[in-house]
């Protein structure tokens, strides 16, 4: 449990601010967020590796704010594994038992039990040298596994891997963590592996928790504009719209952007009013209008399928289509002033172009750099700003739409979100 934890670096630099967190033994929670948010220091306090400015750290009953990180029963998985080069797998698996004067026979067996899990038997001789990235990490999972502590740490284990393998670790660590069931604290930029390895995600930008929910809660119900940006891939498409009366409407209202004949109404669906009543406080006011990509199709296609619930169309014109075999992406501009410019947004789009050569959040912006090995460089989504000047429609791989022609996209009302435009909090 972390109770207004803080942290904060020489001469004021704020990394972890106030941060509360309860944790239940089995978890497997993530904590995700661009690069510098302060999601590894917050995990190197609860390891014991950073010293906490203030609040406390339980784990079980005890408060371990001074309690050494050997002391503190959790072992850490790390980005560049941390083998030792002159140990063999063997000695380094076993290595925190021999410490610990563990029972030669007793080392032996929980090295030979983890190393089955992990199916890393016939490395057991080599030096890490000898072995490739997805190998030796294998090798870091399982000196943590031989320890049996009470929670595993583990800060961006992934990240030096290819987009294959990645994934492939992905299933293997939540396979893991099924079959051991340990707390589970994983540290990462990249969103895909916290929708699909978490049981709750923990979202963080500059050092302040941001949400905290499952992953399904955190896809549908964003609490801000920059959570709603961060989560889905590709990211959410924000509009700038008007809040409007409208009798046709259910709810009696319709989120409206684009003049003349380029205006796009979107009634909302009664279901938003009566859940939300404070929607009708923005009526006649400007707001954000939030809608994920896979939430627009194009309308030739929609044959009733997707369109069973209320929705509006807007005709755009492709400027890139990007066939993904099962489904297309297409790219279009709806003129400047139509775009809602978020401050936070902006801000992570420019430190995504700042890390472009880490593949920061390369699936923070297109999903693609896992759930497609190989994909993320070339991805358009992925390019830093692709939200901002440019939306995109995840549409069906049948769709007809060509480059430089007319497409009339169909968006799914109930799906859209509303985001009050000072505070960037989601309105509902
Ligand atoms: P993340 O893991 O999310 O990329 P970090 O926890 O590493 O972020 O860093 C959070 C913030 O704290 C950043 O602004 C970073 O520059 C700063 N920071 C991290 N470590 C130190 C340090 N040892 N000294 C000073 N500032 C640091």
């Amino acid at each position: 449990m972390l109770e207004d934890v803080c942290k904060v670096y020489g001469e004021g630099v704020v990394a972890v601010r106030d941060m509360n967190l309860v944790i239940p033994d089995g978890e497997f929670v993530v904590f995700v967020g661009p690069s510098g948010c302060g999601k590894s220091t917050a995990l190197r306090m609860i390891a014991g590796l950073e010293v906490i400015t203030s609040g406390r750290v339980h784990i079980g009953e005890q408060v371990v704010n001074d309690l050494p990180p050997r002391d503190r029963d959790i072992a850490m998985v790390f980005q560049n594994y941390a083998l030792y080069p002159h140990m063999n797998v063997r000695e380094n698996m076993g290595f925190a038992l021999k410490l610990k004067k563990e029972d030669k026979e007793e080392i032996n067996r929980r090295v030979e039990e983890a190393a089955n899990i992990l199916g890393i038997q016939s490395f057991l001789d080599r030096k890490p040298k000898a072995l490739s990235g997805g190998q030796r990490q294998r090798v870091a999972l399982g000196r943590a596994i031989v320890r049996e502590p009470k929670a595993f740490l583990m800060d961006e284990p992934l990240s030096n891997l290819d987009a294959k393998l990645r994934v492939n670790m992905r299933t293997e660590i939540s396979k893991l963590h099924n079959r051991l069931g340990t707390t589970t604290i994983y540290v990462t930029h990249d969103q895909t592996e916290a929708m699909t390895m978490a049981d709750r995600i923990v979202v963080l930008k500059d050092g302040e928790v941001q949400q905290v929910a499952d992953p399904q809660t955190m896809y549908e119900h964003p609490v801000n504009v920059f959570v709603a940006g961060f989560i889905g891939s590709p990211a959410m498409n924000f509009l700038r719209a008007h809040l409007q009366r409208d009798k046709e409407s259910e709810s009696g209202y319709a989120a409206v952007f684009g003049e003349g004949a380029r205006e796009t109404r979107i009634p909302l669906p009664e279901r938003t009013l009566s859940e939300h009543p404070e929607v009708g406080e923005y009526a006649d006011r400007g707001v954000i209008l939030g809608v994920r990509p896979e939430h627009m199709e194009d309308e030739s296609v929609t044959n009733g399928h997707r369109s069973n619930c209320s929705g509006s169309s807007l005709e755009v014109e492709p400027e890139v289509i990007e066939s993904m075999g099962s489904e297309k992406y297409v790219y279009f501009s709806l003129g400047e002033d139509q775009i809602a410019h978020s401050k936070t947004l902006d801000a992570m789009v420019s430190a995504d172009a700042g890390d472009a050569g880490e593949g920061n959040n390369g699936s923070g912006g297109s999903g693609r750099s896992v759930e497609e090995p190989g994909g993320d460089s070339s991805s358009f989504a992925g390019a830093a700003g692709s939200f901002g000047e440019m939306m995109v429609a995840r549409i069906a791989a049948e769709s007809g739409a060509r480059k430089g022609g007319s497409l009339r996209l169909r968006m799914e009302a109930d799906k859209v979100r509303l985001f009050d435009p000072q505070t960037e909090r989601a309105i509902g």
